[in-house]
Parts: C-alpha cells; sequence; structure tokens
C-alpha cells in the first residue's frame, strides 16, 4: 500500500499526532494509500510556512518571467508522470481509463497555460487620468497572500491544478487541503512540486478530514483567501467562517445543468450529447445535464433512442479501456444516489431504465449504480431540483422555447447548461437567457482553460480559468504620481488640512 505525510515548508512530515487514514478502492473496496490524518495543529504549521513564504519569501516578488518558467516545469514534471497518475486516479477514485487519461492531460496543459501567464504585465494605465505634466495613474495587481484551496475528488488533479495554477502565476502562497476520498492523488502532486524549483513553503498540502483540517484551515486568522470547490451547503459555511476577518473567498459549487434539446436539432446528436451529459464519470460532474429538457413534438423518439442507447453502456472495472461508467467514488456517495433514486419513486417521476446497483460478478463489490432515467419528472421535484452527483438524469417535456427557459430557470443553481437545435439564431437567444456561467450549443461538458468557468446563483461565486481566474487571485492597487513639481500649483496650497476642492 502507498503511504504518504503531509508537505510542509518544504518538508514531507507525519501528522504532528501520528493520525493516518486510508483511502479506499471505489471498484473493490480495498485500501489503497495510508496518508496523514492532519489536524489544527498540522494546519497552524502549513499556515505558518505559507505565511513566512509570503511575507519574506522570494516567490512573491519573483520576476513574472521566472515563476512563469518554474510554473512550466510542474507542469512538464505531471506530463512525465503521467503514466503513475492515471493508474492512481482510476485506483483512488474509480475514473475510467479514458476519463483519467483526459483529465491528467488536461492538468499538465492547465497547469502550462497558467505557467505562461505568469509571466503577463499586472500594471495597466489609466489613460483617461494620466496628464503628462500633472500625474500618472497605475493600475497594479498584486497577489492576495496566502491562501487556503479546499478541493473535492470528483477530478482530484485537475481541481488541485486549477486552484495552484492562478494562485502561483499570481505569485501567491498556498495550503492544499484535498479531499479524504483522495488524498494520495494530491500528494503525488505534493511530490511533484516537492522536487520542483518552487520555493520551500510556497505550497503545502494537508490531507484530512473536511471538518478537521478543513475548517481549522478556513478558520485560520492567518488566511487572506479561501478557494473552494465542493458542496454548496459546506461553500456557504466556509463564506460564513470567511466574514470573521473578511478574507477574500470564491466558490464553486453544486449545480443542477438544463439540457435543452429543441424540436430543430440533430435528434441523434442530441441523444449522444445528452448522454454524455448525464452519464460522463458516473454523473460526478457539477457541470452534469441532469435535467433533460426534450421538446414535445421529439419526446417519444427521442426517449426511444436515449434509452436504447444508454442500455449500451458497459458497466465495469475503470482500468478496463473498455469500461464506460466505473463506480462512484464511495459507498456514501453510493447510499446518497440511490436514496435519491427512492425519492423520485415516492414522487411519483418513473423510472425507466436503471434504479438500482448491480450486485454481481465483478460489480458486486464496487460501489456502482446503474444509468438511470426517469420520466414523468415535474421540476419542483427533488429530483429535478437537488444535486444528485451520481449517474441519474430527469427528463422533463416541454411545448415552447420560453417554456423551456423559464422551467430551466426555475433552479437555485446557475453553473451550467446546453441547447440543442440546427437554427442558430434561436439556439444563441436561449442561451442568453439562460442564468448560467457556462452554455454550450450543440455540445455538452467542453472547458478550456482559456474560458471562465464558474456559477451564477448558488452555484457560486468568482470564476475559475482564464484570465479571470488570475484576477480572482489579485488585490488591486491604484499608484497616483504626482508629476507637478512646483508647490504652489499644489490642490492643497491654500490649506493643507482643507483644501478647496479643484477639477482633476
Ligand atoms: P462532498 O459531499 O462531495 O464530499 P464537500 O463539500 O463535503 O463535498 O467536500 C468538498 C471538500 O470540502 C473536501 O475537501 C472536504 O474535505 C471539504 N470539507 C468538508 N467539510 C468541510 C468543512 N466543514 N470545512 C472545510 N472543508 C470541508
Amino acid at each position: 500500500m502507498r503511504e504518504y505525510q503531509l508537505l510542509i515548508d518544504g518538508k514531507f512530515v507525519p501528522a504532528a499526532d501520528g493520525k493516518t487514514f486510508e483511502s479506499v478502492n471505489p471498484f473493490t473496496a480495498e485500501p489503497v494509500a495510508r496518508v496523514a490524518r492532519g489536524q489544527k495543529a498540522d494546519v497552524d504549521k502549513a499556515v505558518a510556512a505559507a505565511r513566512k513564504a509570503f511575507d519574506e519569501g522570494p516567490w512573491p516578488r519573483m520576476s513574472g518571467e521566472e515563476r512563469s518558467r518554474i510554473l512550466k516545469g510542474i507542469a512538464e514534471k505531471i506530463e512525465a508522470a503521467s503514466a503513475d497518475l492515471v493508474a492512481l486516479m482510476i485506483e483512488e477514485s474509480g475514473s475510467t481509463y479514458r476519463k483519467a487519461k483526459g483529465e491528467v492531460w488536461l492538468s499538465g496543459k492547465n497547469m502550462g497555460y497558467f505557467a505562461k501567464l505568469a509571466n503577463r504585465d499586472f500594471t495597466r494605465p489609466i489613460e483617461s487620468l494620466s496628464k503628462p505634466g500633472v500625474s500618472r495613474n497605475l493600475i497594479a495587481r498584486e497577489p492576495v497572500g496566502m491562501c487556503a484551496q479546499i478541493i473535492p475528488w470528483n477530478f482530484p488533479l485537475q481541481m488541485a491544478i486549477w486552484k495552484l495554477g492562478p494562485a502561483l502565476a499570481a505569485g501567491n502562497t498556498v495550503v492544499l487541503k484535498p479531499a479524504e476520498e483522495t488524498p494520495a492523488m494530491a500528494m503525488e502532486l505534493a511530490k511533484i512540486i516537492a522536487d520542483s524549483e518552487l520555493p520551500a513553503g510556497v505550497v503545502n498540502v494537508i490531507t484530512g478530514y473536511g471538518e478537521e483540517a478543513g475548517a481549522a484551515l478556513a478558520e485560520h486568522p492567518g488566511v487572506d483567501k479561501i478557494a473552494f470547490t465542493g458542496s454548496t451547503e459546506i461553500g456557504k459555511k466556509l463564506m460564513g467562517e470567511a466574514s470573521r476577518d473578511l478574507k477574500r473567498v470564491t466558490l464553486e459549487l453544486g449545480g443542477k445543468s438544463a439540457n435543452i434539446v429543441l424540436a430543430d436539432a440533430d435528434l441523434e446528436m442530441a441523444v449522444d450529447g445528452a448522454l454524455y451529459g448525464a452519464f460522463f464519470h458516473s454523473g460526478q460532474c457539477c457541470t452534469a445535464g441532469t435535467r433533460l429538457f426534450v421538446q414535445d413534438e421529439i419526446y417519444d423518439r427521442f426517449i426511444e433512442l436515449f434509452t436504447q442507447k444508454a442500455k449500451t453502456i458497459r458497466l465495469g472495472n475503470p482500468a478496463d479501456k473498455g469500461t464506460d461508467l466505473g463506480p462512484l467514488v464511495s459507498r456514501k456517495q453510493q447510499e446518497r444516489v440511490l436514496s435519491y433514486i427512492a425519492t423520485g419513486k415516492k414522487e411519483g417521476a418513473r423510472c425507466i431504465l436503471g434504479g438500482t446497483a448491480p450486485d454481481s460478478g465483478e460489480l458486486k463489490a464496487g460501489y456502482f449504480v446503474e444509468p438511470t432515467i426517469f420520466v414523468d419528472v415535474d421540476n419542483g421535484m427533488a429530483i429535478a431540483q437537488e444535486e444528485i452527483f451520481g449517474p441519474v438524469v430527469s427528463v422533463l417535456r416541454f411545448k415552447t422555447e420560453e417554456e423551456a427557459i423559464q422551467l430551466a430557470n426555475q433552479s437555485k443553481y446557475g453553473l451550467a447548461g446546453a441547447v440543442w437545435s440546427q437554427d442558430a439564431e434561436k439556439a444563441m437567444r436561449v442561451a442568453r437567457k439562460l442564468r448560467t456561467g457556462t452554455v454550450w450549443i450543440n455540445e455538452y461538458h467542453l472547458i478550456s482553460e482559456k474560458a471562465p468557468f464558474g456559477g451564477y446563483k448558488q452555484s457560486g461565486l468568482g470564476r475559475e480559468l482564464g484570465e479571470d481566474a488570475l484576477e480572482e487571485y489579485t488585490e488591486i492597487k491604484h499608484i497616483h504620481v504626482d508629476e507637478i513639481g512646483d508647490r504652489s500649483k499644489k490642490f492643497w496650497y491654500d490649506s493643507v488640512v482643507s483644501p478647496t476642492p479643484q477639477p482633476a
């Protein structure tokens, strides 16, 4: 079994009280790794190291070029370690081979992107306010400081990179707390970081439980910013914590994305897109298209094709290259998904496919749930409003474009959504009316490191990825440089403490 310690100030150390816990393979239910169970004493040390690295260390003061070079080195090391990272991701998170391979590749690519951005010039003049001989005005962007980053288990490597990339590119220092389900993934990244040219203390990694290490980190007065991806419930709690010291907060939370299929869509493409939207990574994506709206005229044909194709999804060992759907990450998650399925049935929705956990053959030990399709769903039902985070899709029928928009927006969430139509103008019209941070037209789940990603409403606060992400990791500073040498022309000349206002 793999074993890992905490990364604090450039060194791997056990938890202060020596405690450990294990991560579990969701396919076999066997342990994968034993890791340190970090708690308050360890968080204190990690925050002190990151604080020192920010206040006194070279990292925030280094040139963008130098930071860029070091981050590029990390991206290259991720690439070089990709075979092992893919194997571990499959083992620890139940990700299928294809998902794990894609995620590791994207993680290196995303880090490479932020490495490039690190070299961006963060200062710009305010042209309209600056007058030669009178004043120069600049806007500088400077790192926020010491950032607490708390991440989930569904994309254990990519979520770490989405957080670390912009934070480091902008010159911040970090304490990262991975999810308790996938600590080994984070510690493999920690090894890469410790082996890079990043100065000690710039990135510290504390494995542990949410209510222990996570809570201690979020409450710590030495933290300048909390960046969190996870449930809306914990996101709200962290925002409350942050209010005590007015810590900066960015949150990427839940979703219940509407996937709208208009009658003029390319039917086969929309069916495939809807399957991908709902069932990719067993539905364990915050962007999952779990509210599938299908227009009246094509409804019956669509459901027939959709169900037929869903039946061909292959459940199996996630390490097998042919497997489409792996297990859910944990027993807890499997039970949660099954309880939502029971709720859906109780609420009167009709389950036309799946609905159970397979319990024979090679699937017996794993935390599987079959691809599940509910029809006759009312938008007010729990299965249409709450995030299930499993392979469960609720299909809703609509008559008009306006009705689809109205129903889609009847949600506390606003992370993503999609529209399928061959009428470009109509699709754009619908896209503009959806109250979500991302909309795909004739596509699903496509996320680029160059485009901002985040939520409207209770799906979050702030954006990850793109240049916007970098800005979330900076404070804005206005610098006014007075160029009037003549003291008698200064606006405060007539009375230093109570000058007459003058036009700028
Ligand atoms: P999930 O239910 O999918 O595990 P969570 O929001 O509970 O989602 O977890 C996401 C991340 O937040 C994990 O790293 C977890 O350890 C952490 N976490 C959970 N509870 C807390 C908490 N009270 N304070 C800080 N972090 C927490």
